[in-house]
């Protein structure tokens, strides 16, 4: 299957060039020519299947031309080692618990499918060289890369993040592990790491020197195997005897995991309608209610992984529905809370249920509440584990929530990380003389 660019200036892609490039030349998101549809026998019978069955036929129908099927097996099982159950909060809503990875948080999916279909493309290639991921992080992503990737042999992983500014459980995330993964603590603000890693895939002598690639969000590696738990969602469900008028909610920011989702349904998954929950930062929100797409700066919230002002993912949603407002907005409705409206909806539904939310999948589960029709059933996407924000979850529910063991053990690592200025040519100089 080929890749197109969404700006439609670039030549089309292989899935192999597409995953090594992340971004096309002509700076637009990669999306697949064709989405294969599964066959309606696989819907009939999926509810006995298991996660590890069901993404790997998900897989074959969509890179099954681009990789072997055994391989892509071994890619499939290997990434989707965890469960994801769909946990009921209360009638009619159910949580999809993605935080059961190696980091607690759903970019563990697409983080390490994405580092090991590159594995496979570089043993392919049968090239001596190391592939080089630069990462800029402000948190999470780094987290769920560097663990993606740790021991992925062939590519070594440069995390960058700003000193100071993110909180220590995530730092003990990316900078205990060793082996291929190099954390550098930036003198700076996130805005000045991506700015470096940036500069860094530009730099003609840097790029003869050696190879590098990106683990962005935007890569397709990362972005499309989110689908494959909205699969699992949907035989769950089944399962239980639900399989209509079944709504996905997704607590959004740069709307990858809702477009994976979307993608999903598109190649016949029978979700009725999709909610993209929001925090404060509301641009598709409005997009939405009056057609104008107005990026805007992002506002800091205690959702903080939503914190985007402009969805880089909004160009592949637009470009599926060939800019029809009418058509986006029949399939997804919008919902945008404060951080008042989220610590709210956290104490009340903890009160009501003893469901601890993370402030993420608080927009999720809300945006349910107020939006759910009679005849639906609601599944929203828990993004991450609320110990993953412990401080300001004890704070607002007034508990003293218990750390998972795998959270524990990455804060009693020691931490290791190169201190770097942000300029970039400090960064470039460590890097020449790798
Ligand atoms: C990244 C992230 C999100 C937002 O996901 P998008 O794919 O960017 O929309 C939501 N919740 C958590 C916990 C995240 O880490």
């Amino acid at each position: 299957m080929k890749y197109y660019s969404t700006n439609k200036k670039a030549n089309l892609a292989s899935l192999q060039e597409a995953v090594v490039k992340g971004l096309a030349p002509d700076k637009g998101l990669y999306m697949p020519e064709t989405i294969n549809k599964l066959p309606k026998e696989f819907f009939e019978h999926i509810e006995e299947l298991s996660f590890q069955e069901i993404a790997f036929e998900v897989a074959k129908a969509w890179f099954g031309d681009d990789v072997e099927h055994t391989e892509l097996k071994k890619i499939v099982y290997d990434t989707l080692a965890f469960d994801v159950p769909a946990v009921k909060v209360e009638d009619n809503i159910y949580s999809l618990e993605l935080f059961h990875g190696p980091t607690l948080a759903f970019k563990d999916v697409g983080a390490r499918f994405m580092a090991r279909l590159l594995q496979y493309f570089i043993k392919k290639e049968n090239k001596e060289q190391t592939v080089n991921v630069l990462v800029a992080t402000s948190g999470d992503t780094g987290s769920a890369v560097a663990n993606g990737f740790l021991d992925v042999d062939g590519i070594h992983v440069y995390v960058l993040y700003p000193k100071g500014k993110v909180s220590n459980i995530q730092e003990s995330q990316f900078t205990t592990l060793g082996h291929n993964i190099t954390a550098i603590e930036v003198d700076g603000v996130f805005d000045d790491c991506q700015a470096m890693v940036k500069n860094a895939f530009m730099d003609t002598e840097l790029n003869e020197h050696m190879k590098l690639t990106s683990a962005n969000s935007i890569n397709v590696a990362r972005f499309l195997p989110q689908a494959f738990y909205y699969f699992y969602a949907y035989a769950q469900m089944k399962k239980q005897g639900i399989d209509n008028d079944i709504v996905m909610c997704v607590p959004s920011g740069n709307f990858g995991n809702i477009c994976a989702g979307i993608f999903g349904w598109v190649s016949g998954l029978p979700i009725k309608r999709f909610i993209a929950a929001n925090n404060a930062n509301d641009i598709f929100f409005k997009y939405l209610q009056n057609g104008k797409y107005e990026p805007k700066a992002s506002i800091q919230t205690i959702a903080n992984a939503m914190d985007v002002g402009n969805p880089s993912n909004f160009a592949r949603i637009y470009d599926l529905f060939e800019g029809s407002h009418q058509r986006i907005s029949s399939l997804i409705s919008g919902a945008t809370y404060t951080d008042e409206q989220i610590a709210q909806t956290m104490k009340k539904c903890y009160a009501d249920t003893k469901y601890i939310l993370d402030p993420h999948g608080a927009c999720g589960y809300q945006a349910l509440k107020e939006q759910l029709q009679p005849n639906e059933v609601g599944v929203f996407l828990e993004t991450a584990h609320p110990a993953k924000f412990k401080e300001k979850v004890d704070a607002i529910i007034g508990e003293d929530i218990t750390i998972p063991e795998r959270l524990q053990a990455f804060m009693r690592g020691t931490k290791q990380s190169i201190k770097m200025s942000n300029r970039f040519e400090e960064f470039k100089e460590y890097l020449m003389k790798l």
